[in-house]
């Protein structure tokens, strides 16, 4: 098949591993990197223009899109899929994944288990909020934030209280989420393919660190997943519509709880903690699912 890698960065582990894995499974796979994408959006025959010419057909996409990104990466998926072209994760699971509220309200729909989470966006009820989610300790989060920065945690409720006002003094926003300390400052990566963990990791933080992200010093090793665990993961990926996710969980009292849904989940930290060849594993997925010119779009916005 003729397979597109939707990335900015061809040097990005990722990337060169999604290439290596596809052209070893007997695949053509080229580099396209979306903010170069551009097209006549109003012509019946759809195409995506790439550096001066009508890109060829592709049978399938995976779309790599970075969060700054968002909004164009996806209207560039959206005509790939208009032409009939399969997507790894389609146009719509990415912008739905974006939205972290929005996503935990999908997930909460569908009996996913999630830490008890507010939001708010006045500080008038800030009390009423902290109790609304069980009082401190507890996780108070900006939504922009990535890798663990804009976490923070507060221990008792006074200082929940500060914490939620002075983000709020600034207009960020943010959310207010119940703290799992038997999580002991370690989650769990679940890596989704289809309707599958095809591998995970458990991602433990620094000494004395609640925050598990290895760009914070964290380690990760390999880890085996409890079914309700593995079930968890598999059903937050279908809930949210992407075929290529990378699940969060936290090992809490009450069984696991989603923190996350990834769309761009890395493959370096999950390939080199469990061994496993999770790029080949993206190609096994297209090649079962993609069928050319047949695409539809599945999801409703
Ligand atoms: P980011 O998206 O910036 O990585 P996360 O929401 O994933 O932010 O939080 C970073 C880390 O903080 C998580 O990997 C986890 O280890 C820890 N953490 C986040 N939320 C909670 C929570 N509610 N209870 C316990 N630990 C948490």
């Amino acid at each position: 098949m003729r397979i597109a890698v939707l990335s900015r960065n061809p040097n990005l582990y990722s990337t060169k591993r999604l290439v290596e894995a596809g052209q070893a499974r007997g695949h053509q796979v080229d580099i396209i990197d979306t903010m170069l994408c551009y097209m006549d959006i109003t012509k019946s025959r759809p195409v995506v223009r790439y550096e001066g010419a009508e890109l060829p057909y592709y049978d399938a996409v995976i779309p790599r899109i970075g969060a700054s990104v968002t909004f164009y990466g996806t209207s560039v998926v959206r005509q790939f899929e208009m032409m009939g072209t399969f997507s790894v994760n389609e146009s719509v699971a990415i912008s739905r994944s974006r939205d972290k509220l929005r996503s935990l309200q999908l997930l909460a729909r569908k009996g996913v288990g999630l830490p008890r989470t507010g939001f708010a966006s006045k500080s008038t009820n800030t009390k009423d909020l902290i109790k609304t989610v069980g009082g401190a300790p507890l996780v108070i989060k900006l939504l922009e934030g990535t890798q663990g920065i804009g976490v923070v945690l507060a221990e008792n409720d006074k200082s929940a209280e500060s914490i939620i006002q002075a983000f709020m003094g600034l207009k960020a926003n943010i959310l207010v989420q119940e703290f799992i300390e038997e999580a002991g400052g370690a989650d769990i990566r679940c890596f989704v393919v289809g309707d599958k963990v095809v591998a995970a990791m458990k991602r433990q933080g620094a000494e004395g660190e609640f925050r598990s992200n290895l760009h914070r010093g964290g380690s990760a090793t390999l880890v085996k997943l409890s079914k309700e665990e593995r079930a968890t993961a598999v059903t937050a990926a279908k809930v949210m519509g992407l075929g290529m996710c990378g699940v969060d969980l936290l090992q809490s009292n009450s069984g696991p709880v989603v923190m996350e849904v990834n769309s761009t989940p890395g493959l370096e930290g999950i390939e080199n903690a469990t061994g496993k060849d999770v790029a080949g594993l993206v190609f096994a997925h297209i090649e079962k699912n993609a069928k050319p010119f047949r695409t539809k779009t599945r999801g409703k916005g």
